[in-house]
């Protein structure tokens, strides 16, 4: 049953938008549902259309745009309905999709599929608050032994550090850092609305979380006020197993560059987990400002 709801989802998709007119419109319409914007100067006053109905231009700056400007497929010269196609598929897959694959079902070179696959994951971090009670913890990832859960230091080590955090019944955050202290901190005074309540382990560098206006339950922490059962992390270390599976299972190896993108892709679908692939694929879609170049992607970030 569920199989059949998504090929017919699939199958509405390229009904519903046959060709690169019906697919371009239908993206000016997600984008700009509250009238358009110059992605230039982001004046809301304005704007001509030229006679083939794709391109514009602002009357304030005078620049000339489409409505891939300012979005992860700017500059790519793929027809936009392969992009949705992308865009539903990655969605779509539960641990996701290669770019051998995805080169495959879309008839593009691996290299293209390879590249779009980085700019949807790019485009995948949503910008949410967490609040209420928020269960915070970083993990390792990447290197040799990658199987402890924790180790204290990193000096010398290839890992990767990430934080994260999640709101019990609601969304995860995750991010790449540098160092776990000060990091770590920042990232929940970032993504955490104050007045939280925030579960965490032991860790020294939640001790002070308190003073940034958030309140704490530690672990370890015996006398607090909060029941015992209450503080805990485990739904933020099942967030980790889950995103450790994904890319042990079906990515291999994820350099430490690319691991953001994966981080994002493994939130988005965790926090989209009772959607339906379509409401999932509109959600990502009207998600898609911020263009990743080609050479930010295989470059220094
Ligand atoms: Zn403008």
């Amino acid at each position: 049953m569920e199989t059949k709801k998504k090929n017919s989802s699939l199958l509405q998709l390229m009904e519903k938008y046959p060709d690169e007119v019906s697919a371009r419109k239908y993206f000016e319409c997600l984008r700009w549902e509250n009238g358009i914007i110059c992605p230039h100067c982001e004046s809301r006053k304005r704007v001509y259309i030229y006679d083939d109905g794709r391109l514009y231009k602002c009357s304030e700056c005078l620049k000339q745009f489409t409505v891939k400007i300012g979005t992860i497929f700017e500059g790519s010269a793929l027809p936009l309905r392969k992009w949705l196609l992308a865009i539903y598929i990655e969605g779509s897959h539960k641990k996701g999709i290669s770019s051998i694959q995805l080169a495959k079902d879309l008839g593009v070179t691996q290299k293209s599929a390879w590249f779009m696959l980085h700019r949807i994951r790019f485009a995948l971090d949503n910008g949410s608050i967490l609040k209420g009670v928020v269960e915070a913890d970083e993990s390792y990832f990447g290197g040799k032994d990658s199987n402890k859960h924790k180790i204290k230091k990193l000096k010398g080590s290839k890992k990767s550090v990430v934080v994260g955090a999640v709101e019990r019944g609601g969304n995860v955050k995750a991010l790449k850092v540098r160092f776990v202290g000060e990091d770590a901190v920042k990232f929940v005074v970032d993504n955490v609305e104050r007045g939280s309540v925030l579960m965490t382990d032991e860790a020294r560098h939640y001790t002070k979380i308190c003073e940034k206006g958030f309140r704490h339950g530690s672990i370890n922490h015996s006398g607090g006020k909060y029941v015992n059962g209450v503080i805990h992390t485990n739904t933020i270390e099942g967030f980790w197993s889950h995103l450790k599976r994904g890319i042990n299972g079906i990515q291999h190896h994820v350099s430490d560059k690319h691991l953001q993108k994966y981080i994002n892709v493994y939130s988005y679908r965790w926090n989209t987990r009772e959607m339906t692939d379509f409401d999932r694929f509109e959600m990502t879609m009207k998600n898609l400002t911020g263009r990743l170049t080609y050479k930010e992607l295989i470059g220094k970030e």
